[in-house]
């Protein structure tokens, strides 16, 4: 299986070669050349495996470069019920992402699907997990270090630095807005006591710490020097782990391959669903994806119009399911890619428009950039939007009917799917995060806390190690390269 750039211009490599890789070189993101298929009667093997052996099952389509043996080893290490163990307790931990029907009434089923059981409770730790086994694996092949240099305001720092802790040969610089992160989540981060992980408080907002990744990640001669990586939502490797859970879901809400299932997935980047969109195109029998974005409606204002208009930072809004809050899609390109046909020079084109004039228009009226719009539906899209009354009802609805606790991404779900579902056609809402992970919100709606997981009663009581630093590019520097001495 060879990989190539949805702009066209990069050569082909494997799967190890991008694994590391953020852009490619031609600033496209990596496809692979075509998508694997899946035959029904793998599909009815898989009916009976394991999360692991599923995993493994989707996964080799995919890394045709890494030997079986070690692939099957990495993904058993990844996918267990010891990692996966913040189920509630009337969920069997070993399943790894768990279904539960929340309704089943004059034919139609709700479904929810857990995916954030890992150990920072939201479904990151799903690609990112697996993420931290294959990155030690190569490094380990290759004799090799990598220091992995990001920004966070909240879930995407922490699942990185729980599935890199221990790991040999890398190391963590996470940069975070100094107290700007919920008690929660920064205690999370930084009560991690292990040494190759390091956490910066910048005196700033999150868009500093970006600016920081960028003039560092621009700076060509201090990134090869110090073996500086991302792992942003662009990653080619977390986009594919995720792919093993539509299946996952797919395979335990139904009993015969005729059968068709829909998801709605709560996105920001892109990243989550675009998995889907794999999975359906690999021949998942997949009926609709539904997005739901929250205020920050970029994605549902393209899905319903054909119009994609990127927004500025002072526009974005900061809601209460802040891992929604993006100005612009970072994996939509690769849907574009494929709603084109694959032409690589329109991509390219459409998306330096975006870089010039902040969007683009498929919606074939006059002066559009063209008419694909009109073969979404082909691709099973569609989508919603939920602001935080919706957010507040949805929480209350929820414990109220199904009586249990979900969290506000889940929240903005589970309100779209309500707007989508089908006479029979299960409707599987992805579980994104643990209510734990927001409770400042589930205070508001519900006038309580949020149950916690075992083990997480007193994590903000717990030492915390992390530097205060200034938004200065140079003093970051000097910060890696002092702790990247050999
Ligand atoms: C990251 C995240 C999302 C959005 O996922 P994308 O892949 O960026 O679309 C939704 N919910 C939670 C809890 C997240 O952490």
């Amino acid at each position: 299986m060879q990989y190539a750039s949805t702009r066209g211009h990069a050569t082909a490599q494997n799967f190890s070669e991008i694994l590391l890789a953020g852009l490619a070189p031609d600033g496209g993101l990596y496809l692979p050349q075509s998508y694997p298929q899946v035959t029904q009667d793998e599909l009815n093997a898989w009916r009976s495996l394991s999360y692991a052996e599923l995993a493994f099952e989707v996964l080799r389509k995919f890394a045709t470069d890494i030997p079986e043996a070690d692939l099957k080893a990495l993904v058993e290490k990844t996918y267990t019920a010891e990692v996966y163990r913040n189920a509630r307790v009337d969920e069997d931990a070993s399943q790894i992402t768990p279904l539960r029907t929340l309704e089943d009434r004059n034919g139609r089923k709700l479904i929810l699907q857990a995916l954030s059981n890992g150990p920072t409770l939201a479904f990151k730790d799903m690609a990112m997990q697996l993420l931290g086994n294959l990155f030690e694996y190569t490094l380990d092949k290759q004799k090799e270090e990598l220091n992995i240099f990001g920004a966070t305001s909240g879930d995407t720092g922490s699942a990185a630095e729980y599935a890199m802790r221990g790991k040999h040969g890398i190391r963590v610089f996470m940069l975070s807005p100094h107290k700007k992160m919920s008690a929660f989540q920064t205690a999370q981060m930084f009560s991690l006591q292990d040494p190759n992980i390091f956490n910066i408080a910048v005196e700033g907002v999150f868009d500093d710490c970006q600016d920081m990744v960028k003039a560092v990640s621009n700076d060509h001669a201090f990134k090869n020097q110090q073996k500086i990586g991302t792992v942003n939502s662009i990653n080619w490797a977390r986009v594919v782990a995720q792919v093993v859970y539509y299946f996952r879901g797919y395979l335990s809400a139904t009993t015969r391959n005729d059968q068709k299932v829909s998801f709605t997935v709560p996105s920001g980047n892109f990243g989550n669903i675009c998995a889907g969109h794999i999975a359906r195109m690999m021949g998942l029998p997949i009926e609709k994806l539904v997005v739901a974005t929250n205020e920050n409606d970029v994605l549902d204002e393209f899905f319903r119009t054909g119009i994609y208009r990127v927004r500025k930072s002072a526009e974005t809004w900061h809601t209460t399911s802040p891992s929604m809050d993006i100005s612009k899609a970072s994996n939509f390109e690769r849907f574009i890619h494929d709603l084109l046909d694959g032409d690589a020079d329109r991509v390219a084109a459409l998306f330096r428009k975006v870089e010039t004039s902040g969007g683009f228009d498929l919606s074939g009226k006059a002066g559009s950039d063209g008419d694909e719009f009109k073969k979404v539906a082909k691709f099973g899209f569609q989508s919603g939007k939920s602001v935080h009354a919706d957010r507040l009802n949805t929480i209350r609805l929820v414990e109220q009917k199904y009586g249990i606790t979900i969290d506000t991404h889940t929240a903005d779900g589970i309100k779209v799917a309500l707007e989508h579902i089908e006479d029979g056609i299960p409707m599987i809402v992805l579980e994104t995060a643990l209510a734990a992970k927001f409770n400042e919100t589930i205070q508001e709606a519900l006038g309580r806390d949020a149950e916690r997981p075992a083990g997480f009663e007193n994590i903000e009581a717990l030492p915390q190690h992390f530097t205060v630093m200034a938004a200065d590019v140079t003093q970051m520097k000097a910060f890696i390269s002092a702790h990247t001495m050999l």
